[in-house]
């Protein structure tokens, strides 16, 4: 675990944390920033850099972000009107904390931008 990762320091319980779910493999917790009224993250406890260094073999733990995710926008009662889904990759995907995380962002009407 890179000492200096902000997210690896929340899964070890180093810097705080609004956390909204935990399993023995993965953590969710609320942006510091958040850019709705629902905008959570939702990573593995492992640190791996970006989904670009996801190996074949972890296909299982890529899948579950996005099954933990659709289980808290259920939570946070925005499953029906919908929500967004964001995994940004390196520099040019705008990826600023190089530990894989899953955005969850909803509660208001979104724009239809991409970049
Ligand atoms: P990225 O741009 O890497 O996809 O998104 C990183 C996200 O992490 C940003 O939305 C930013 O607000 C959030 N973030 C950065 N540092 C912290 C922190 O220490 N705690 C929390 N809860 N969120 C953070
Ligand atoms: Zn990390």
């Amino acid at each position: 675990m890179p000492d200096e990762c902000v997210f690896c320091r929340i899964v070890a319980g180093e810097m705080p944390g609004d956390i909204v779910y935990q399993d023995e493999g993965f953590v969710a917790f609320r942006d510091i920033s958040p850019q709705a009224p629902v905008h959570i993250l939702v990573i593995p406890k492992m640190h791996i850099d970006s989904s670009a260094d996801l190996t074949d073999e972890q296909q299982d733990l890529a899948g579950r972000l996005i099954i933990i995710a659709r289980n808290l926008a259920e939570k946070e009662g925005i499953a029906d009107r919908g929500y967004r889904l964001v995994i940004n990759c390196r520099s040019e995907g705008g990826q600023q904390v190089p530990h894989l995380h899953l955005h969850l962002i909803g509660g208001r009407k979104l724009s239809g931008g991409l970049g």
